[in-house]
């Protein structure tokens, strides 16, 4: 029997209840269709524009927010309903905005200790102490700054202490939820390289979640897209940049910034004219069809799946599922 994917997302979605005047209720479809699959060991990206839901389907998958439906599995364990605490340790999670996602009263040591004492992973004292001193080094921070707070650190070195964090319990998968968008562009690639080394060296599967198209592609083996609450598009990372099939693809692709005036001005763009409606409001049908230049009749009566229109490479549009 061949081994199942590291994750496995079976018609996951996920609503928030918002409540309104007058006793109404309404729903925020923020996951509506992600049939998602993590091999081992490799880096699935996820990309898309601020709300379009990548960041809650990361945290859905980690159970930090309860599934509205369907099921998530894990190493082949169903691990919807399940008590996490086991399964803690082996998926983390690196949040994006590092400075408030570590506790400004703990030194860095507690911080990274925090999560030894919860998974008793230490000992004794002495195993604990080397083992906080050694994952410090681990991330390119030194032993001594153990003992210093969050705040004494630049944006990069408090990423840094995140991710020594999220390894202290040696997890399999790692949500990288947006790790390097707050930060510089010159430490961006530090630690999205300190990222593939550290997958390189431990064998770690990550989730790479990023509204910056450019910034996965150098570290995902594959790359979804995501618009509205739905993976619209899914394919290797450089199929995806070669031959974009979906037209919202094709439109973040265009927005990438290209060094070189002549190029950007030979390159076409399709203009997207209106705005991006609320998850709350969805569009019936394809719910890109208010936006999308190509949307014809049906695109506004049924929603199109994610199917495969070339070996590897699914896409979810009318275009291509005849
Ligand atoms: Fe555009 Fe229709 Fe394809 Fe949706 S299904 S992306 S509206 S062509």
């Amino acid at each position: 029997m061949s081994k199942p994917p590291l994750l496995h997302l079976e018609n996951l979605k996920k609503y928030f209840r918002v409540k309104e005047g007058w006793g109404k209720v309404r729903y925020i479809h923020a996951v509506e269709s992600a049939p998602l699959d993590i091999e081992w060991g490799e880096t699935l990206g996820l990309v898309g524009e601020s709300g379009c839901g990548k960041t809650t389907l990361g945290r859905t998958i980690l159970r930090l927010y309860q599934p509205s439906s369907g099921k998530i599995f894990f190493k082949g364990e169903d691990i919807t309903q399940v008590n996490m605490l086991p399964y803690r340790r082996k998926m983390q999670i690196i949040f994006q905005d590092p400075s408030s996602s570590l506790n400004p009263r703990m030194t860095v040591g507690e911080i990274v200790g925090e999560a030894l004492d919860i998974h008793k992973l230490a000992s004794s004292r002495g195993e604990r102490k080397e083992r906080i001193e050694a994952l410090l080094e681990r991330v390119g921070l030194n032993s001594e700054q153990a003992n210093r707070y969050p705040h004494e650190f630049s944006g990069g070195q408090q990423q840094r202490i995140g991710i020594a964090r999220a390894l202290a319990v040696e997890p399999e998968f790692i949500v990288c939820d947006e790790p390097v968008s707050a930060l510089d562009v010159s430490i961006q690639s530090q630690i999205v390289n300190m990222l593939e080394d550290m997958q390189a060296e431990l064998g770690l599967t990550y989730l790479f979640i990023a509204h910056d198209i450019s910034v996965v592609r150098h570290i995902s083996r594959r790359i979804a897209v995501m618009y509205l609450g739905c993976v619209v598009e899914l394919a290797e990372s450089y199929e995806l940049y070669k031959n974009p099939l979906h037209p919202y693809t094709r439109s973040l692709l265009q927005a990438v910034p290209i060094p070189d005036p002549d190029l950007t001005r030979a390159r076409k763009r399709e203009i997207l004219a209106g705005e991006i409606p609320s998850p709350m409001d969805s569009p019936p049908g394809c719910r890109f069809n208010t936006l999308c230049p190509q949307a014809k009749q049906q695109c506004a009566q049924a929603a199109p799946e994610l199917r495969e229109a070339a070996p590897g490479h699914r896409v979810a549009c009318h275009l291509f599922s005849e």
